[in-house]
């Protein structure tokens, strides 16, 4: 996975402070985010929304709520994968 700085700013999850400098599309990884669109942190499985300036903030609990159902039930298929990693390797590395 290569770094684009067109789409994605040096920022940290909001919720662990982990640096964030990349984003990957689960469907399509020519796909980039923009703003409004929600992404989950690999460090601590926040649910994430871009910003306008593409920096991410938490998504609250009600805006959660607002996305639509299958979006929804991806971001916790993807909090699960990434608690499921971090259990299975709890020092921080993911080869085994
Ligand atoms: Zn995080």
């Amino acid at each position: 996975m290569t770094r684009d700085d067109a789409y994605v700013k040096d920022d940290h999850c909001p919720n662990c402070g982990r640096d964030v400098d990349s984003a990957t599309n689960v469907d399509d990884d020519d796909l980039h985010p923009t703003p409004g669109d929600v992404s989950c942190c690999i460090g601590c499985a926040a649910v994430l929304t871009y910003q306008d300036d593409m920096t991410m903030r938490q998504l609250t609990p009600e805006e959660f709520l607002a996305l639509p159902a299958d979006v929804r039930t991806q971001l916790a298929s993807m909090a699960a994968a990434v608690k499921q990693v971090h259990e299975d390797h709890p020092c921080g590395s993911t080869t085994s």
